[in-house]
């Protein structure tokens, strides 16, 4: 196991150093101090971006079949850490420790697929008018890349980026976020252990300005990027030149309940995905539409299932339903929706109106009836609140869960074969679950539209992002 506060260090061209400004992590649960991690500086970001250049180099010519192997070998690598990695997790993002152990097990997962991944990047013939001629398209890595990604999914949000950089024979720099260094620290290790050549993978802890100084390195290829809207939007100003990006943003997502629902699945559908990390996560429910004639019991069912959710230290009890919020910034705002919703004619069905312990911890909160203008309804709250309001048409739901600037993940809930067809069709949103919360698989395409940002991870396209064309057209008669 490891130590308390966890000892992060920079790792760079296969080594780890310490030195210079230090960055703290206190447990949003309990105030202690639970990480260190060095802030990097202009020069350790410049010897990053080397070291995943000249890297480069060899791994870009390395084949798929051993880069697949050591992907595979990270998993494994990454399974025997479990416990140190869901600690570090709990520790410094707040989730409970049983779905902290989760997110390790589908990290491991990601790094099998796309270790097999690696060994189907194929290319193709194209037909030419003269047969003195052939065309091969082949896939090359695009270059170094930049990996900048955010604390709620300190080990997965990681894993996409690296299993489709490193699979498709790319190195990486990755700058986790400064609330979450330890889960990024430890990978390292894994990655040291599982026998990655030095510089393939490299890990600078800071906050905004060392992602910007990374970003805008001019030999970084590619710059991978989930967080805010407002750190993408400053992103494209950060890279150098026309640097390709590609940016997961997150959105406020919609959940449609037809009257042709089963309803016990609706329910706790609706308490799984708007509370589960305490609603930290890009595709959480923040606003539901149920048909009027079971809006009644719906929302009663989802009262009661919300009051139900067991809050606390997710580390003292691994199987709290709710942990704290990372962040007081979160606490505050989820207060500020629920408040603005009360203002505005919202009523309170669960949760506490002020649930302010001073502590990060807060009562997951539903309330029904808040218009549409409402924050609650109409931005993406990031935390344990979620609005529900009453539709008379199918048509006017659809409306609704459309009206917003982006467009990442959205829920129907029906048994009516016309209705999931229909309204999965009309929805603008990057991923649609039917019947199910979990949007999400990692052999499928999943990435956002319009203000939710562009690019895909999971599936091959994961993968072939990180991967540019080339056409050979050879004249092999003359
Ligand atoms: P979130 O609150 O979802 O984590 P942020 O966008 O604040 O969203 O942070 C996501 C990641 O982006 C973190 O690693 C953070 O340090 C980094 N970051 C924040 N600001 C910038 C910036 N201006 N340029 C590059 N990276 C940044």
């Amino acid at each position: 196991m490891s130590t308390r506060p966890l000892s992060c260090a920079t790792f760079v061209a296969g080594e780890f150093r310490t030195g210079g400004a230090v960055l703290e992590r206190h447990n949003p649960a309990t105030g202690e101090l639970v990480a260190t991690a060095p802030v990097a500086d202009a020069g350790t970001v410049e010897e990053a971006v080397r070291a995943a250049t000249e890297a480069f180099g060899s791994w870009s010519r390395t084949s798929g079949f051993e880069r697949g192997r050591l992907l595979r070998e990270l998993g494994r690598v990454a399974l025997t850490r479990l416990e140190d990695l869901a600690t570090a997790m709990t520790l410094e993002q707040g989730k409970p420790l049983d779905e902290a152990r989760g997110e390790v097990r589908k990290f491991a997962q990601a790094m099998r697929y796309y270790g097999e991944e690696a060994e189907r990047v194929e290319g193709r013939t194209v037909p030419n008018e003269s047969d003195d001629f052939l065309s091969v398209v082949v896939h090359e890595p695009v270059g170094p890349v930049a990996a900048i990604t955010p604390w709620n999914y300190p080990v997965e949000l990681v894993g996409w980026k690296l299993g489709g950089a490193l699979g498709a024979g790319c190195t990486i720099v990755v700058k986790p976020s400064e609330y979450t260094p330890g889960p990024a620290h430890l990978l390292a290790e894994c990655v040291q252990e599982a026998g990655f050549p030095p510089g393939v993978v490299n890990v600078v802890h800071g906050d905004g300005e060392v992602g910007a100084a990374l970003a805008g390195h001019p030999d970084v290829a590619k710059v991978a990027f989930t967080g805010s809207a407002t750190t993408g939007a400053a992103l494209f100003r950060t890279v150098h030149g026309v640097t390709p990006l590609t940016m997961e943003l997150g959105g406020s997502c919609p959940m449609i309940v037809s009257r042709h629902a089963d309803l016990d699945l609706a329910v706790a559908g609706a308490a799984r995905r708007s509370f589960r990390n305490a609603g930290q996560i890009c595709i959480a429910i923040n606003r539901i539409y149920v048909e009027e004639p079971v809006y009644e019991e719906f929302l009663a069912g989802l009262a009661a299932a919300t009051t139900a959710l067991r809050v606390g230290d997710g580390y003292a009890d691994p199987t709290v339903d709710v942990g704290p919020v990372t962040m007081a910034e979160i606490r505050d705002r989820t207060h500020r929706h629920v408040a603005d919703a009360l203002d505005r004619g919202g009523v309170l069905v669960a949760g506490e109106a002020e649930a302010d312990t001073g502590g990060l911890f807060v009562t997951p909160a539903v309330v029904a009836g808040a218009p549409a203008s409402s924050l609650l309804m109409s931005e993406e709250t990031f935390g344990p609140a979620v609005g529900v309001a009453p539709f008379t048409s199918m048509d006017e739901a659809v409306k609704h869960a459309n009206a917003v600037p982006g467009g990442l993940a959205a829920y129907l809930f029906t048994e009516r074969l016309a209705e999931t067809v229909d309204v999965a069709r009309s929805l603008d949103f990057g991923n649609v679950g039917v019947n199910t919360v979990d949007a999400g698989i990692i052999n499928a395409p999943y990435g956002g539209r319009r203000e939710s940002g562009f690019g895909l991870e999971h599936g091959p396209e994961g993968l072939h992002g990180y991967l540019q064309l080339k056409h050979v057209r050879v004249r092999h008669r003359h």
